[in-house]
This record gives structure tokens, sequence and C-alpha cells, in this order.
């Protein structure tokens, strides 16, 4: 029997024995890519997946393609090489193995899934990404040299760091590249003190051609270390190596580094990571999802990024919080499952179960003009009145996005939905009647929060 044609066979039995979102989230997604003697090789969209199935469903997919192929048979897991948008190689199809993590790595401090091609692009980290693209293409060029990355937790310095150790050794396997943490600089550094190698650790970092160093804010305070970094750092800058550094402040607010470093440090360029805009969460959101195997809708996207704002990683975190509840409940992935992982993680303050619905019907009854005309289109002044007030409401109480406040109300842009927002902070500044109005709403509606 052909593997593809085994493999539909077990999805079939899967699909009637299973829940429709179970199989939807956990068995739909699984490839089959070859039959190797006895062994049935399944390829899984990533690692999670692999060790989801692996603790959660290993025996109903024994069992379903053990019916449908009449007969014992082994099954082994291959992850899918990421949707990097390249195609799988030969090798990768073929050297599979059940625990797949050991891939294709070329240099085993450089994680391979951190690229260019899946970070994403957004007005907080153009900047850092066009400078590690440029160091990665011309390495060692004087003015980016060395080049410091610097922002808060989970905001992808390291992805970048990474994806600039993954370029150059795609690019010119040549080029020797270091890729280590500061801790680990140091713990090698202490390591080699205790068994008088300190030669071979100096020779270990200084062959680079290619220094990469994530979050050097572990130097401070360890005056050795530091002194043994500075050696390095002079040697390969003055051999045009290039040196990427990462940190969680810029290099010049950082203390208990010798004035030394930083000011090596600084005589390159140092650039920012922000935390993500609204659009770039979003985007982020269905990146994951995609890549993790799941296909969410857009409300729900958009309630994950409204609400997850610090970093990148809680938005990533979130997603797989997701999958794994809805499949312990056995439950869809819904509005209302999203809401309450999204609970736990924010807390319940921050996201309220009430409704732009609510806060219209709410509105209508206190300025009596009726909800089908809040959301509607017409223009005179009380109508137009009451919907500004709703819009600003669900943007304050509900801290609704504007895109999807403005698909309640009649399908408007998010400029007008801002617009409205600012219409009505200015008249509650002017206007008594509008700001007890709005006072009132706001106490009530916020009082129902609760
Ligand atoms: P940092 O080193 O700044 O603390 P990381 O680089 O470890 O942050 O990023 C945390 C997680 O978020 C990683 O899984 C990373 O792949 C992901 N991530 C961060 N920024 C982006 C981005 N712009 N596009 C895609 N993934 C990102
Ligand atoms: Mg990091």
């Amino acid at each position: 029997m052909k593997h593809d044609f085994l493999w539909d066979k077990a999805k079939k039995t899967l699909k009637e024995t299973e829940p429709s979102h179970a199989y939807s989230t956990w068995f739909e997604p699984i490839g089959s890519i070859g039959l190797s003697g006895d062994t049935l090789i399944l390829e899984v969209p990533n690692q999670f997946f692999f060790e989801w199935i692996q603790s959660h469903h290993k025996e109903t997919i024994e069992k379903g393609v053990f019916k449908a192929n009449g007969g014992e048979i082994n099954i082994k897991y291959t992850v899918s090489p990421d949707g990097e948008g390249e195609e799988p190689t030969n090798q990768t199809k073929t050297n599979w193995q059940t625990k797949p993590q050991t891939q294709r790595q070329k240099n085993k401090n450089i994680n391979d899934k951190y690229t260019f091609a899946s970070f994403i692009q957004g007005g907080h980290n153009q900047f850092a990404k066009a400078a590690a693209l440029n160091v990665s293409e011309t390495p060692g060029q004087q003015s980016f040299n060395p080049l410091v990355i610097y922002g808060g937790v989970g905001m992808g310095k390291t992805h970048l760091l990474h994806a600039i150790g993954n370029k150059i050794t795609e690019e010119s396997p040549e080029k020797k590249v270091v890729c280590a943490s500061s801790e680990k600089f140091t713990l090698d550094f202490i390591s080699s003190i205790q068994k008088n190698r300190t030669v071979e650790f100096s020779k270990s970092y200084r062959i680079a051609d290619v220094l990469l160093i994530d979050d050097i804010q572990f130097f401070q305070g360890k005056e050795q270390t530091q002194e043994q970094f500075f050696h390095t750092f002079n040697e390969l800058f003055q051999s045009g190596k290039q040196i990427v550094m990462t940190a969680d402040r810029y290099p010049g607010e950082m203390i208990g580094l010798q004035d030394r470093l930083l000011s090596r440090f600084k005589s390159g360029l140092s650039v920012d990571i922000q935390p993500p805009d609204f659009e770039t969460r979003v985007a982020i959101v269905m990146e994951k999802a995609e890549v993790n195997g799941l296909k969410l809708p857009y409300d729900i996207i958009e309630l994950i990024g409204t609400h997850i704002k610090k970093n990148v990683r809680d938005l990533e975190s979130t997603i797989i919080r997701l999958l794994a509840h809805s499949s312990l409940s056995n439950r869809e992935i819904d509005y209302g499952l999203a809401k309450k992982v999204i609970k736990e993680r924010i807390g319940s303050s921050a996201i309220s179960d009430l409704s732009i619905e609510d806060i219209v019907r709410r509105v209508s009854e206190t300025t009596h003009i009726k909800e089908k005309e809040i959301v509607g289109a017409s223009r005179k002044m009380e109508i137009a009145e009451a919907r500004q007030i709703s819009i600003y409401l669900c943007r304050e109480i509900l801290g609704t996005p504007l895109v999807s406040i403005g698909m309640h109300f009649g399908g408007r842009d998010h400029s007008t939905v801002l617009h409205a927002c600012r219409v009505v902070e200015n008249k509650t500044k002017k206007d008594q009647r509008i700001s007890a109005l709005v006072g009132e709403l706001k106490n009530e509606l916020s009082f129902a929060l609760n």
C-alpha cells in the first residue's frame, strides 16, 4: 500500500471517531511522507505539535493506522522544515528521526528557526532589522561595527542575532561564525581557568570572522570576564571582523561595565527595538498561528493583538496556550475560549465581558435614540452624537481596536472611529452636558465590568 493512501485511510477513521475540532487541530495537519520497511513516516508542522501528539494522541493515531493497514505498523515522526518559503530538501525528507530537533544543525549554538524570513517587520523593529541585514551582507564594514541591538524582553533581539548567524553561514560557509550568550562566554572562561586551558578559550573566540554575543548586560560586575572580552573584542575589531551584540538597554546606560568597554560598544551602531504596534502584533499572531498549524478567525486574532501588548514572546505563548486549552477541554477555539486564555494571562480586569452591543444598548436607553440608528448612517446631529459617544465608550472601556469598532458601526474605517473619539474627548472638556452624560455612562458601564 502506498504511504499517502494508507495515511488518508487512517485519517478517515480518525475523522469518524474523534471530535471534529480535535481532528482538525491535531490530525488533519499531519502529512505522510514515506513508508520505510514497516514504518510509516508522518510529518507534523512543528516541535510543539510533535510533543503534544506524543503525549495526547499517540495511541489514537497508532490505532487509526493499525486499522487502515489491517495489521501492526510502526510510526515515526518528522517535523516539517519550517515555513520559511523553501521547499523541503530531499535530505531533510530522508533524514528523518524520532527526535527531530537535531536536523540540519550547522552550528549548534545558532537556532536555525531564527531567520530573517521568519522575522516579521514592523515600525518598531524596522531599523534594527535593516541594520542586521546590512551586517550579514557585508560583515566587518566599519560604520556598523560593532552593531548593538538593544531593547526589552521578548522583542526579538536574539531572533535577529541568530538570523545574522544563519544568513552568513548559509551564504558564506567559509566564514566562521561564533555565537554565544554572555553567560556562556563567562562560563567558558571560568571553566578554562579551572582546567588550565585559557589559551584554548581565547582561541575559540578569536578565530571568529563574525562574533555574536547575546545579552551583554550579564557581563555587568564580572571584571575578569570583561577583561577577557575586551581583549577578544579588540583583536577581532582590529582585524576587521564583525561583532554583533544584544543588550537590554542602550550601552551608554549600562552600569557595572568598564568605561573602556562601553566606549568600544558605542563606537559602532546601536539600534533599538521597541514593543510592536497593533498592526504588527496582528501580523505576528497570524504568522505564529499559521506556523503552529492553527486557523484562527480574524476577530480572535485581533482580540489577542489588542490585549497582549508587551512583547512577541507573550503573543507566541498565548497561541500555544489556546491550542492546549482547546485540546484539553475538547473545545473549538472560539471567541469565548480566546477571552478566557487572555484573561488568564493579563488578569480579568483588563478584559471585559461587556460587548459593543451592550454599550450601544445602554447609550440608546439613555439618549432615546434607537440602536439601529446609532449604528446606522444618519448624520442627524443627535444621532451622530450618540454614535460618537458609543464609539468613544467602546474604545475607552473595552479597548476594542478601531477596526473592529468601525466594523460594528456600519463599516466605518478606523480614521472615522478615531475622529469620533477625539470629538467626544474635546466635547467632554468644553460641554458640560456631554461631560455629565459620558461620565455617567462610563461609571455605569465600568461598574458592569466587575
Ligand atoms: P529577546 O531576545 O528580545 O528577549 P527573542 O528574540 O527571544 O526576544 O524573541 C522572543 C520570541 O518571539 C521568539 O520566539 C522569536 O522568534 C519571536 N519574535 C520576536 N520578534 C519577532 C518578529 N518580529 N517576528 C517573528 N517572531 C518574533
Ligand atoms: Mg534574548
